[in-house]
Parts: structure tokens; C-alpha cells; sequence
């Protein structure tokens, strides 16, 4: 079956062209796709313009586009079983951490669909007799949906769930790592009665497929999730018809652990912050700060539980993680760990594949952890993405929160004390899009998450997430109308 989905049909690419999608736990095939090419990017750019300019879809009020993805929601709930499979032989995750994501993922499709009967426009009291004005919200028009491997699902619903409250149509292109559940998605949005066109799927390499929709006139709004120097270069792109840009990039973020912390919750928080899908994750907590008189004991018993974590593939019970996701990302992180070494900090623990028949076909790296770290080290400064711990140490809180704030990025990050004015100082004092408070990763749909300086611009979720894609336009009605004489 053809996979891509334009104008409400599934359609094959103009030249016939796949990818194997292999699974990065065993290197198995997974499926044979189509594979598309900047030509079927524009067909999918069309689509989504006429849905916009002349369908019903933007003229439909917004509760019956809350009523569309709470059914989307139900459908997505129904098919979690095929869903999270799905996802984890893509991404090679456990499949018990892809079932999360899924109910995630319904939470945030849910959340949308209630806040799209919110109208948030207004009546402005202007002073002026005769006159009134209002401030109304409408749709920004044909938005792009670029979006990476890491959680491919999750992160298209924190896009593709407030394009359609907000009255939009769009063109989505997946990571061409893991399309499997993008597809599964674009059937379900038909199933629930989306109009045709509204939302458009093309599969593809980055620069080929994504890139026409930086650049194209007629796309309205590009919201990306993926890596700093992708972002970079999309926002140039993008600049040449000063479309609206969202970002969600990437993170080098800090844990501060100080000497007053519940010393068990924070050595668990710090692995679960940091290894957590072999440390795929933006907001992975790669960098701990640890103070002074703290730093031997609980490095020690990171080290020791770290070496313990077991690696798997998806249907492994016993894993607590699994591979990364290409040998081209294993060989990057490898690379980043020996430049680390020569950099002079001192590997603790990991820093290698680990051996044995059932990881040879995977792409497995042990958890690592790189200790005597100093500010100015590329391996505290860029994002691995991968299983690695930096350490670094720090005398008192001033110095804690300027490490912390020592990179580009400014994503997320945790502190653990029990001195809660502690907590609450150094929470306001980072330069960071969240914070947790002996706590790592957990977020909610009704939250914004977005990032400080280089980890992006403009935030998903929560009713900022919903802005993102609306307009806003004031309407001022003379009630009186006379001339003014102003030039008379
Ligand atoms: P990536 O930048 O390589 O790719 C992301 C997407 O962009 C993919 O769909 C890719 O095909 C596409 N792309 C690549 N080059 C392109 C181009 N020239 N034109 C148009 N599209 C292009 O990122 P990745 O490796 O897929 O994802 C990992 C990165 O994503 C990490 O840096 C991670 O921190 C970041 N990320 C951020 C968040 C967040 O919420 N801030 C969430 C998840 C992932």
C-alpha cells in the first residue's frame, strides 16, 4: 500500500523509490517504504493550501475540532498495542516505554481537543466612543511539521494536536528513522473524518524532503523538533518569506545535586535523568554537578549503578534500555566519549559496547560516566545524545548555578536539596525552559516546554503550545462613521 498520504489519498512517490527501516536493536527488517523527494513535498504543499484557502476545515468551529481529536484520541487508545510495537521496532526502545509514550500521546490529543473550544479572543474597552474593537484568533494557515526519531509519535501529536485545534492544515514529515507510526497516525486522522487535505504525510531524507518546507511561500508556519545546527539552518531557510518559526532543539542539561539531597533519590534520579532511553532524550540530565563534599560517595554509587543497568532489545523484559538508534549515532557518541578522554576526563565506567552474541547486531553502547569534567571540555559543552554522564563539581550554590547555566542551550534541568529556598533560588536563577525540583523529566500537556537561547524558540504544550499556531487579528469598527478632517 502506497504510504504516502496527500489530499486525503494514499499516493505512491512520482519515481518510485524505498528505505528499509531496520530495527536499531537487531538490525532486522522491519518494512520496505516509500521513500519520497522534494517533487511530492510540493504536491503535499498544494494539498494543505487548498485545504486551507478554500476547505471547511478553518471555518469549523472549535469545539467540533475538539470533537475530532477526542475521537482521534479514542482511536489512538484503541490502537495502542500496534502503535508502541511499532515505535519500538523503529526506535529499538523498550516496549513498555513506548506504551507510555503512547498514553502520552492521548493525554495530549485529549488536552487539545478540550482546549480548542476555548475561545481566547476578547472586546478591548478602548475609551473610544463610536467605536469597537475585538480581538479575534484564527488559524495560521499551511504549517510544517518536521520531526524527529527519538520519540517520533509524541513529539508529532505536541505538533500535529494544535495545528488541528487551532484550524490549520499541514504537511508532516516524520524522521526517515521511524515513519512506521506517522503513517499509522495519518490513517486515524482520516478514519476520525478529518477533511481531505487538511493533513498531508511525506517519508524522506532531511535536506530533500524537509527542505521545501523551509522555503516555500506558501507555507505559512515551520514548527521543527530536532538538532541545533538542522534548526540553524532551517531558520535561515525559513527567514527568505519570514514564515513563523517554532524550534524545539537540542539540550546539554544540568543536575545539580547538593550535599543537603535525600542521597538515595538523587543517585536513582540521576541515572533515570541521564540513561533513560540510552540518553536519546532532549532533555537528558548529560551533565551532573555535584557538590564538593558530596562528589566522592555519590559518583561512586552512580558508577556502581550504572555498570549494573541492563541493555535489551524491546521484547526483552529484563532490559532497563536499549540501543541507539543507527550505527552512524553509535560511531558519534563513541567518537564523543574518546574526545572526552583525550579532553582528560577520567572514564568511570561504560565508555564501550558491551560484549556478547545478543548485542552484535544492535547498535549498544554502555552507560557511561565521564568524571573530572571542566566547563570549557566540548563533552560539557555538546550534546551526545547518547548513555554519557559528565561530572563536574562545585563549592557552593553561585558556582552550581553558573556551570549550570555554561552552555548554548538552556532546555531543562534538575536541582535536588532538601532546603527548599535553595531549590526555589536556584530554580529562578537557571536560564532554562524547566526545571525540576528533586524530580527529573516529568511533564504534563498543560505545561509549556520549549527552551531558553539555542534549545529553541516558541514552546509546545499548554496554552502557549496552542498560540503557536493561531493568529491574531484586531477588528476596529467605527459605529459612527463621519469624516475626520484631518487634511481638510
Ligand atoms: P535532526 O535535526 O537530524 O532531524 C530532525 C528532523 O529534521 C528529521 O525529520 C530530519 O529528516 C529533518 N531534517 C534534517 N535535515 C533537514 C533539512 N536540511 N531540511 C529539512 N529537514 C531536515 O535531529 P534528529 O537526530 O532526528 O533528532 C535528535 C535531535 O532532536 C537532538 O538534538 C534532540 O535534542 C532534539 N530533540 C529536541 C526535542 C525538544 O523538545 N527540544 C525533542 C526531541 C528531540
Amino acid at each position: 500500500m502506497p504510504e504516502l498520504f496527500i489530499d486525503g489519498a494514499w499516493t505512491s512517490p512520482r519515481e518510485a523509490r524505498t528505505r528499509e527501516i531496520r530495527c536499531p536493536a537487531d538490525g532486522s527488517l522491519v518494512a520496505v517504504v516509500d521513500e519520497a523527494d522534494g517533487k511530492d513535498t510540493l504536491e503535499a504543499i498544494g494539498a494543505a493550501r487548498r485545504a486551507f484557502d478554500a476547505g471547511p476545515w478553518p471555518h469549523t468551529t472549535g469545539a467540533e475540532r475538539g470533537d475530532l481529536l477526542l475521537r482521534v484520541a479514542e482511536l489512538l487508545a484503541r490502537d495502542k498495542e500496534a502503535l508502541a510495537r511499532a515505535e519500538s521496532l523503529d526506535t529499538g526502545k523498550r516496549l513498555v516505554e513506548s506504551a507510555y509514550d503512547i498514553d502520552d500521546i492521548v493525554n495530549c490529543f485529549r488536552y487539545f481537543g478540550r482546549l480548542a473550544d476555548v475561545d481566547e479572543g476578547r472586546v478591548v474597552e478602548t475609551g473610544v466612543p463610536d467605536a469597537e474593537s475585538q480581538v479575534v484568533h484564527e488559524p495560521v494557515g499551511v504549517c510544517a511539521l518536521i520531526t524527529p526519531w527519538n520519540y517520533p509519535l509524541l513529539q508529532t501529536a505536541w505538533k500535529v494536536a494544535p495545528a488541528l485545534a487551532a484550524g490549520n492544515t499541514f504537511v508532516l514529515k516524520p524522521s526517515e528513522l521511524t515513519p512506521h507510526t506517522a503513517i499509522h497516525l495519518a490513517r486515524l486522522l482520516a478514519e476520525a473524518g478529518l477533511p481531505d487535505g487538511v493533513a498531508n504525510l511525506v517519508l524522506g531524507a532531511g535536506p530533500e524532503v524537509g527542505g521545501p518546507l523551509a522555503e516555500h511561500p506558501d507555507v505559512d508556519l515551520l514548527s521543527f523538533t530536532g538538532g541545533l545546527h538542522t534548526g540553524r539552518r532551517l531558520m535561515a531557510a525559513a527567514a527568505g518569506t519570514v514564515k513563523k518559526v517554532a524550534l524545539e532543539l537540542g539540550g546539554k542539561n544540568p543536575n545539580i545535586v547538593f550535599a543537603d539531597a535525600d542521597f538515595d533519590t538523587a543517585v536513582d534520579m540521576a541515572l533515570t535523568a541521564v540513561f533513560l532511553h540510552s540518553g536519546q532524550v532532549c532533555s537528558a540530565g548529560a551533565r551532573l554537578l555535584v557538590e564538593d563534599s558530596l562528589h566522592d560517595r555519590f559518583v561512586d554509587e552512580v558508577v556502581r549503578r550504572a555498570g549494573e543497568i541492563r541493555l535489551g532489545g524491546p521484547f526483552d523484559e529484563r532490559a532497563q534500555t536499549g540501543p541507539l538508534i543507527s550505527a552512524d549515532h553509535l560511531a558519534k557518541v563513541e567518537a564523543y566519549v574518546a574526545l572526552g578522554v583525550r579532553e582528560g576526563a577520567v572514564l568511570r565506567c561504560g565508555g564501550a559496547r558491551p560484549s556478547g552474541t545478543e548485542y552484535e547486531n544492535g547498535f549498544y553502547y554502555l552507560p557511561t560516566v565521564l568524571d573530572g569534567c571542566a566547563p570549557g571540555m566540548a563533552v560539557v559543552q555538546e550534546e551526545s545524545f547518547g548513555p554519557v554522564l559528565t561530572v563536574e563539581r562545585f563549592a557552593d550554590e553561585e558556582q552550581a548555578v553558573r556551570l549550570a547555566n555554561d552552555t548554548v542551550y538552556g532546555l531543562a534541568g534538575g536541582v535536588f536539596t532538601s532546603d527548599e529556598a535553595k531549590a526555589r533560588r536556584v530554580a529562578a536563577a537557571l536560564r532554562l525552559g524547566t526545571v525540576w525540583i528533586n524530580d527529573f523529566h516529568p511533564y504534563v500537556p498543560q505545561a509549556e516546554w520549549g527552551g531558553y537561547k539555542q534549545s529553541g524558540t516558541g514552546r509546545e504544550l499548554g496554552p502557549a503550545g496552542l498560540a503557536e499556531y493561531r493568529e491574531t487579528k484586531h477588528i476596529w469598527r467605527n459605529t459612527r462613521p463621519a469624516p475626520q478632517g484631518w487634511f481638510a
